[in-house]
């Protein structure tokens, strides 16, 4: 199973499209993330004052936490309309310059998984992002004339699960960067409690305590959950969602009370059982797993990390006697080794 498919991944999956309807509207309906709720507020509040675009923004952090979400929102906000794209599939010059082009005042450019862009794609951002303007060159050979058209003022909202692969230029014409962490307990009932009222569904305190707990701190996989615990409460359970009912359905999706997979075992297991534990690079586990690097790096580790279970060393991942725990393995390293950690 890739990662994408996975019923944990907080990468956008087919079944997510019904969550459209579930996505905040405004700033004031973002739940948890509250520093950068409270950041944006100002920066919307202080443009439309001014009669100003908002200034260029990046958010990054692990899928599903609100990116895209978010971009809506300050579109929303400032009433202005949103044009979304990504990295990857702004592949020539042209086709960024073909969108610049199309963009009005105070509109907004979402530009997703933006460290993927191509360096050419972003020769053509830098003066778009800082003078509002498009160098393009007319002809070829020696008649070739250089002309650059002014644009109107416009907002690049980037966002990005890897800010270090991003380059050092691009991260700098951002006026404003936000990390998105994962949400709390509270947050996570609060959307699912939302979303259950949304969705027409009956579900009891203890049943969206258990899915929150195992939605790994990200609302797209908590609102998934929901969906697929529903699907269970609807054929088996006579339709409400309690705590138990949640806790079987999630059991049989083999989702542990912390919200990992199998894949997130075979992770830690694969580091713990053949790499004594690790240091092991990356690539390696990989290919133990047969997933691809970056999904690992996007996707799972992050959550392991804050779990505590996993570590990023210069040498490579190491799995934490957490992890040790959680598998009902014996760590077998002695204390020296483990301090190394
Ligand atoms: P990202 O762009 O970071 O991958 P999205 O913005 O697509 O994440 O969010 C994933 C889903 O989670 C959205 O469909 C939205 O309904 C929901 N969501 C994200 N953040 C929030 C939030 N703060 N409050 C309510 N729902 C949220």
């Amino acid at each position: 199973m890739s990662g994408d498919e996975r019923i944990v991944s907080g990468k956008l999956r087919r079944d997510d499209r019904d969550n459209v309807a579930l996505r905040p509207k405004l700033l004031r309906d973002i739940v948890g993330q509250d520093r950068v709720r409270e950041n944006l507020q100002i920066i919307v509040d202080a443009a439309k004052a001014r009669n100003e675009p908002v200034d260029h923004l990046l958010f990054y952090g692990p899928p599903g936490l609100g990116k895209t979400s978010l971009a809506h929102v300050i579109a929303n906000e400032m009433n202005a309309n949103i044009r979304i794209t990504a990295g990857p599939s702004i592949e020539r010059a042209g086709d960024l310059a073909a969108i610049l082009t199309h963009m009005k005042q105070n509109d907004i450019l979402f530009i997703d998984e933006i460290h993927r862009l191509g360096r050419a794609v972003e020769e053509i951002l830098y003066p778009a992002m800082e003078d509002f303007a498009l160098d393009i060159v007319i002809g070829k050979g020696p008649a070739a004339k250089n002309v650059r058209l002014n644009l109107p003022r416009f907002t690049v909202v980037g966002a990005t699960t890897q800010l270090a692969l991003l380059a050092g230029p691009l991260r700098d014409r951002f006026g404003a960067r936000f990390r998105l962490d994962f949400y709390d307990q509270a947050a996570l009932e609060f959307i699912l409690n939302r979303a259950a009222t949304m969705m027409n569904v009956e579900a009891r305190p203890e049943g969206i305590a258990e899915i929150a707990r195992r939605s790994r701190g990200t609302p797209r996989i908590a609102l998934r959950l929901l969906r697929r615990v529903r699907d269970y409460a609807q054929t088996r359970a006579g339709g409400v969602i309690t705590g138990s009912v949640a806790g079987e359905a999630l059991n049989l999706m083999d989702i542990d009370y912390l919200g990992l997979d199998d894949i997130d075992r075979r992770i830690l297991k694969t580091i713990i059982e053949k790499y004594n534990g690790g240091p092991v690079g990356l690539p390696t586990i990989a290919a133990s797993i047969s997933e691809d690097t970056s999904t690992i790096e996007d996707v799972y580790e992050p959550y392991l990390m804050q779990l505590g279970f996993l570590k990023r060393t210069p040498r490579g991942r190491e799995a934490t006697t957490l992890a040790y725990d959680h598998l009902g393995i014996v760590d077998p390293r002695t204390p020296e080794q483990k301090s190394l950690l």
